[in-house]
């Protein structure tokens, strides 16, 4: 076994600790742009919503539109059989006019109610597109309240992570090359924790037991062992 100090070993637990915060606060931050979008995306199928709205709104104003015209029409039907009334030679001829006109008020009579239905729809439609303009400034002002948080955290977590790195830098200086790239190479292979601590003999990176002998050395503190289940770098408090 390599003798080591316990300062290195020391060292190589904290920089493990450094590293481990960075990339956690690392991957929090690269996790952000999504759930920003996330949040902007539900905004858009609001807008959707309304834009659907404002839509059912504009096609009643059409329909609105052509009965009023209808109407017209047939008024002006009327007004041209009143002309005829005027000019009639027999009896039969005038009640056949008169029925006519009879048939063409009921006519008018039905698409004002329809018209009145229409208009009360477009009431209720214009109603509901302003109150979902109402509830979606809400909804927005609340969510781009929620993202300027995010981004003022994620700018002090960014300096956080600048920090983390440095120390991380300063602290591999000082730690020897060939235990340096041991941890490295452990880290690579062990899924990112390289140095654990063992506690009651029991390896905390894979909970397995060392045998009493190393757990003994290992108190020592002046060597460097490595698990023989997961192969990490070990050490005792
Ligand atoms: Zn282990």
């Amino acid at each position: 076994m390599e003798k080591v100090s316990r300062d290195q070993i020391e060292l190589l637990a904290q920089l493990q600790e450094k590293e481990l915060e960075a990339s956690k606060i690392d991957a929090a931050l690269k996790r952000l742009p999504a759930k920003i979008e996330e949040m902007s995306l539900g905004l858009k199928e609001f807008e959707a919503a309304i834009e659907s709205q404002k839509e059912v709104v504009a096609n009643l104003k059409k329909a609105y539109r052509a009965f009023e015209m209808d109407v017209q029409a047939h008024q002006s039907r009327i007004k041209k059989r009143e002309e005829q009334l005027r000019a009639v030679k027999t009896n039969k001829e005038y009640q056949a006019i008169l029925m006519e006109m009879e048939e063409i008020k009921r006519l008018i009579s039905r698409i004002e109610d329809d018209t009145l239905g229409c208009l009360d729809k477009m009431d209720m439609s214009e109603n509901e597109v302003q109150s979902k303009l109402h509830e979606y400034k809400i909804e927005k002002e609340s969510i781009d309240a929620t993202i300027g948080l995010l981004e003022q955290d994620a700018e002090i977590e960014k300096k956080k992570l600048a920090e983390l790195i440095s120390e991380r830098d300063r602290l591999s200086k000082l730690i020897e090359p060939q235990l340096f790239n041991q941890y490295q190479f452990i880290k690579s292979i062990a899924g990112g924790l390289a140095i654990v601590e063992v506690r009651n003999a029991v390896c905390l990176g894979c909970n397995m037991n060392i045998p009493p002998q190393m757990y003994n050395e290992l108190h020592r503190g002046n060597e460097l062992k490595n698990c023989p289940h997961c192969h990490r770098l070990l050490y005792v408090i």
